[in-house]
């Protein structure tokens, strides 16, 4: 595999760049051989993984070490990528948006420095990951809660900074952070929020501190590495009451988003529920191979057959109620009102109980088993994420949906999508699940990415996250006043990073020495 070097570096300058990271976090953290750069790259890269081929990897140990290569990274000029585990799967793991930078790999970091339980928070570093912490917490018998994405592999900061979400009443993980320490690209080191004032007694209980707020500028952004951050987490609550229902028919998540919206704002339901379709349950757990070997989509008859054979509906809807008992229950009498007045089917009720195993409590417990859906289309597996955000209503999510099934049917891929409700909004993460050892099948995913982001863009609809190899893309659509809002993140980006030195091209924000050979 060649050595892609950061552009305008030399081999010897980059060398000495090398060298000089060595002198800060010791010989072993400076990893560059073929081998390191492999383990960098997108493993489900939808078949351009070496157009984002990091040249080398450094793993700081703290945040002084952080601060430390970032001031080297002037010095040489060497653009750097933060991540805190680089298990953003389906958006680009651990691979950085531009070829030849170095990845700044925060995973020695992971530090879990408090729980407070009084106040529900924690304070952690980036390499704390969903199973360190829930092990922390189960381990100390500490009766808090988080929020972990369908897939838990990877670290609490990472998500929350990506916004990533959860299923419990904290699910928007990024609400929930509260006050970070951050290494500018000028290598200084700033606390948010009331963490700016030194003897702080507030700086994981009030998010704002005094004058502007800064956290969510570092959400998505390429403005600072994150060394710490302080994140709320959910008191258990005496009871839960799950509601899972199977809706048979396709177009039944329309009336079920129009049932539950209201619901949702007006507190009746405080969790983010998902309707998911079927399919997935079934990909996860079998090859294609078992149902179907014919060319393209799988047909709806095929379908069908497989979901009766699991007694499945055509989507999965899985509710639930946290906090006392009997609160619990005058809402799920509410909930099922509302759905009687779709459907004459019944809720399957589960209940849970304080002291009863977590595993059925609805509290989040991190699991890596949503992985295996990579498996259905046989050889390599890889899936790319597609997903826009639309208003909360059953004419937007039908016409997103069939819209959205009827162009993965144009290029042969089964439809996995589903919607997730907030209080205004739902999130139409759509996974495209392909074989990458078939190079035709990955260049049609590819192709089709771009029609999809054109599609929503045209609807109104923007992603909330994307792949690295689309973010151009993605930042392009958001267009009010000739791309007002791009060069406001570009004057940000130049004022803090005037060498361009972190993450060139994240989010579509071009630090002014890429610019133009680059956007
Ligand atoms: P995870 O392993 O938690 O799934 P990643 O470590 O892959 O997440 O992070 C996803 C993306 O978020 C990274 O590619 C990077 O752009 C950004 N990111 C992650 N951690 C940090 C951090 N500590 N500081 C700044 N940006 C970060």
């Amino acid at each position: 595999m060649p050595l892609v070097l950061p552009p305008n570096v030399n081999e010897k300058t980059f060398q000495k760049a090398l060298d000089a990271f060595a002198g800060v976090v010791g010989r072993q953290w400076v990893l560059a051989t073929d081998e390191d750069r492999y383990t960098y790259m997108d493993i489900y890269a939808p078949g351009d993984a070496e157009s984002h081929i990091p040249s080398a990897a450094v793993g700081p140990a703290s945040a002084e070490e952080v601060q430390a290569i970032v001031r080297l990274a002037n010095e040489y000029k060497i653009p750097l990528w933060p991540i805190s585990r680089g298990k953003n799967l389906g958006y680009g793991a651990a691979a950085p948006e531009m070829p030849g930078t170095v990845v700044l790999d925060l995973g020695r970091m992971k530090r879990i420095i408090e729980v407070n339980e009084r106040y529900g928070y924690c304070l952690i570093e980036p390499g704390v990951g969903f199973f360190d912490l829930f092990a922390h917490l189960q381990d100390n018998k500490i009766p808090l809660w988080m929020s972990v994405p369908a897939n838990a592999w990877g670290s609490v900061v990472g998500n929350a900074l990506e916004r990533g979400y959860g299923y419990t009443p904290y699910g928007e993980n990024t609400k929930n952070i509260c006050g970070m320490e951050i290494v500018l690209p000028s290598g200084d080191m700033v606390r948010t929020g009331t963490g700016a004032m030194a003897n702080t007694k507030c700086w994981q209980l009030f998010k704002y501190g005094f004058g502007p707020s800064w956290d969510q500028v570092f959400a998505q952004s390429n403005y600072g590495v994150v060394t710490k951050m302080g994140m709320w987490l959910m008191p258990e609550p005496e009871a839960t009451l799950g509601l899972r229902m199977q809706l048979r028919e396709p177009d039944d998540v329309g009336w079920a988003v129009d049932a539950l919206q209201p619901l949702r704002m007006n507190g009746v339901l405080q969790q983010n529920p998902s309707i998911g379709n079927s399919l997935r349950v079934v990909a996860s757990q079998t090859p294609r191979s078992q149902w179907y070997d014919g060319d393209g989509a799988l047909p709806d008859d095929v379908l069908r057959t497989i979901l009766d054979k699991y007694n499945l509906g055509w989507w999965g809807l899985d509710l639930r109620l946290y906090g006392y008992d009997e609160v619990n229950e005058a809402h799920a009498k509410i909930i099922k009102a509302a759905f009687a007045k779709h459907t004459k089917q019944e809720f399957e009720v589960v209940r849970w109980h304080r002291g009863e195993p977590i595993q059925n409590s609805g509290a989040g417990v991190p699991a890596t088993n949503a992985l295996q859906i990579i498996n259905w289309r046989g050889g390599r597996g890889g899936h790319l994420g597609f997903s826009p955000v639309l208003p909360a209503n059953s004419a937007d999510v039908l016409r997103q949906f069939h819209s959205t099934k009827k162009r993965y049917e144009e290029i042969g891929v089964d439809y996995y999508g589903s919607f997730t409700l907030f209080e205004r909004y739902t999130t139409n993460v759509n996974m495209m699940v392909y074989d990458r050892d078939d190079k035709q099948m990955t260049k049609r995913v590819r192709d089709l990415f771009k029609v999809l982001v054109a599609d929503a863009a045209k609807e109104g609809y923007s992603e909330y996250r994307t792949h690295i190899s689309f973010m151009d893309d993605v930042a392009l659509s958001f267009d009010y006043n000739n791309h007002a809002l791009r060069r406001l993140n570009e004057t940000v980006k130049d004022a803090l990073d005037p060498n361009g030195i972190l993450a060139p091209g994240k989010q579509g924000i071009w630090p002014k020495v890429y610019r133009g050979s680059r956007a």
